[in-house]
């Protein structure tokens, strides 16, 4: 449709030709403006001229609903950090009693320093606390 205006403004056989090539080169920017809009929109890359295909009303409802999602995302990532925190608290009160004992394993594996398992838990805890594997 814009593409059909911008013809028919350059067509224009009037002394407004200045005029009609500025709302032309006008209507072209505004039209790539949206293309780049509708594809933010839906996601960027997407099949060739789907986004661009999109009336603005399924624009608008597709950006509250990415409005929605990503606010429902926030919300879930809040909720886990505020868990993670307090793990992390409980396990760092857990570990306290052990001080800095370092793991001491027999010849058959096991910790003899904590709970006499071949993988120990301490290890582990303190591990998980740093981001670690043990
Ligand atoms: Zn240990």
């Amino acid at each position: 449709m814009a593409d059909e205006l911008v013809e028919r403004l350059l067509d224009w056989p009037y002394q407004g030709e200045t005029m009609a090539h500025e709302a032309a080169d006008r209507i072209e920017q505004l039209t790539a403006e949206r293309e780049r809009l509708a594809l933010t929109i839906c996601g960027g890359e997407d099949a060739p001229g789907y986004a661009n295909a999109q009336t603005v009303e399924t624009l608008e409802h597709v950006a509250k609903q990415n409005q929605q999602y990503h606010g429902a995302t926030i919300n879930s990532l809040r909720a886990a950090e505020v868990e993670r925190d307090r793990l992390r608290e409980a396990l760092t009160r857990l570990l306290a009693p052990f001080g800095n004992d370092a793991c001491h394993y027999d010849h058959h594996g096991y910790c003899q320093e904590h709970f006499i398992e071949a993988d120990c838990c301490v290890a582990h805890a303190r591990a998980a606390l740093k981001g670690e594997t043990p």
